[in-house]
């Protein structure tokens, strides 16, 4: 890191991009340029975005951009393909455990329209397959599916069922229907323990009824079958507490760069590549081994800007909790364009963040982690944990950013604003964000100014 930190629009990455390769740059196999991902991947929307000017987000950004490219490699060099689905960060922890298995979200398909800024038409062939705009931008995956142009089709489907949302409830039925089988684990919405119920404890400061991790651990059971059916090979005990010790060390690896990030006095990492590196935590974007390598660069960066007392984003900045992934990663950008810094988040999958146990039989420690999962359970749990996480980052706002269409939960955002209300007394706002914003910037704007200012206001009492 001998570089102040600095945002660069695309332009300014081709040129930085020749810099270190004139100062010796070594990349990993999938590096290059960023540029290239909008020449031949039409990723129409890095030309709007600000990138940090490490070494270590270029290969974040590389990492994530080629991750297509990885899966059509991993198929052609005989590993199987296994498209995991809806319960972000459970299955992939399975799949990766066996030999040439890899695990990906074709969930992550609601990405493509933002970074093709609609070029992909996914979303108008979603329409014209029955599935409109009331339903979620993960209705991208549909046609996605169907066109076999962006991720190769999957050797095993499989879907978490049950505590699920409407939206991807009918989207992956709609995807059964046209012909992609499906293997339905079912997992239980979660429920407080009645008086005498024997109880288990679960990751995130939660608890469920004994029965419902039962339940849990033996639909796991079953999908562990099938994985080790593709795998040629059991997934035993040993090979799975392995996994879930690895899984482990990315979720280590993530604790501390959110920790050192959210709670540095200014920002040492923008929020855009925090947003990135939090997704890495679901399924390792396709290689488990590598995720690890990009966050030690990222953390390595964050902990020598710290050291170093440089900053991504000043100590002014508005410290802000963040409340769901928005569909338009210029959104990340925007926060910080008008005075706000991230110090907390929660992108939907905080059970994916939290340690799996490793002191218990490996598939119960997976069902409970499971059962932690934010979006299985009341909005309250997941209010709750908010609430905590604004406190130990003294949180100034929250913004709950809702996803167009989104039914998982019609009053998420009114509920949890209430809780930051009541408990915590700063001011909470819920803003919708599309997976092309533009039309929307001057808007979204001047309400994140709005909150900005109210902030500073209280500053000053
Ligand atoms: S409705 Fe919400 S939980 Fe369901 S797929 Fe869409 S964003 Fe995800």
């Amino acid at each position: 890191m001998n570089v102040a930190p600095r945002k660069l629009d695309l332009s300014g990455w081709d040129d930085r991009y020749e810099e270190l390769q004139r100062n010796g740059l070594r990349e990993p196999a999938y590096g290059g340029p960023l540029r290239r991902h909008v020449v031949r991947g039409k990723d129409y929307r890095l030309e709007q975005l600000q990138f940090d000017n490490s070494p270590a987000a270029l290969r974040l950004w590389n990492f994530l951009l080629t991750e297509n490219e990885r899966l059509h490699r991993a198929r052609a060099g005989g590993e199987k393909i296994v498209g995991t689905m809806k319960d972000l960060g459970t299955v992939p922890v399975m799949a990766y455990s066996l030999p040439g298995l890899r695990a990906f979200y074709p969930d992550g398909a609601w990405w493509t329209p933002c970074l093709m800024e609609c070029s992909d038409r996914l979303l108008q062939q979603a329409e014209a397959m029955g599935v409109d705009a009331s339903f979620c931008p993960v209705r991208a995956m549909l046609p996605a599916f169907e066109n076999g142009e962006h991720f190769p089709k999957p050797d095993l489907l499989v879907c978490s069922t049950g505590a699920v949302c409407d939206d991807f409830s009918a989207i992956a039925q709609r995807l059964e229907h046209l012909g992609h089988a499906i293997l339905w684990w079912e997992i239980p919405r979660r429920r407080p323990p009645a008086a005498a119920e024997p109880v288990c404890d679960l990751p995130g400061n939660l608890a469920a009824p004994k029965i419902q991790v039962d339940c849990v651990q033996s639909e796991l059971q079953r999908v562990g079958e099938a994985l080790g059916g593709l795998a040629g090979e059991t997934l035993d005990d040993d090979l799975l507490a392995n996994g879930i010790r690895i899984a482990n060390q990315v979720r280590r690896r993530l604790g501390a760069l959110r920790k050192s990030v959210y709670a540095a006095p200014a920002a040492p990492l923008p929020a855009l590549e925090m947003l990135v590196a939090e997704m890495l935590a679901i399924h390792f974007c396709s290689d488990r081994a590598e995720t690890i390598v990009v966050l030690d660069a990222l953390l390595a960066e964050a902990q020598a800007r710290i050291r170093l007392g440089r900053f991504s984003v000043n100590a002014q900045a508005v410290r802000t909790y963040w409340v769901n992934p928005v569909a338009d990663l210029r959104a990340m950008n925007l926060l910080e364009e008008l005075g706000g810094r991230i110090c907390g988040s929660d992108f939907m999958f905080s059970h994916a963040l939290d340690l799996i146990p490793e002191n218990l039989p490996p598939l119960e420690a997976l069902a409970r982690s499971a059962l932690a999962d934010p979006m299985a359970g009341p909005t309250a749990d997941r209010g709750a944990r908010i609430v905590r996480e604004c406190q130990a980052s003294r949180a100034e706002v929250v913004v709950v950013s809702r996803i167009p269409g989104a039914s998982h939960c019609a009053r998420e955002g009114e509920i949890i604003r209430a809780m930051v209300r009541l408990r915590l007394g700063i001011p909470a706002i819920e803003l919708e964000i599309p997976p092309v914003c533009d039309a929307l910037l001057p808007a979204l704007g001047s309400r994140l100014q709005a909150l900005f200012e109210t902030a500073r206001a209280r500053r000053t009492k």
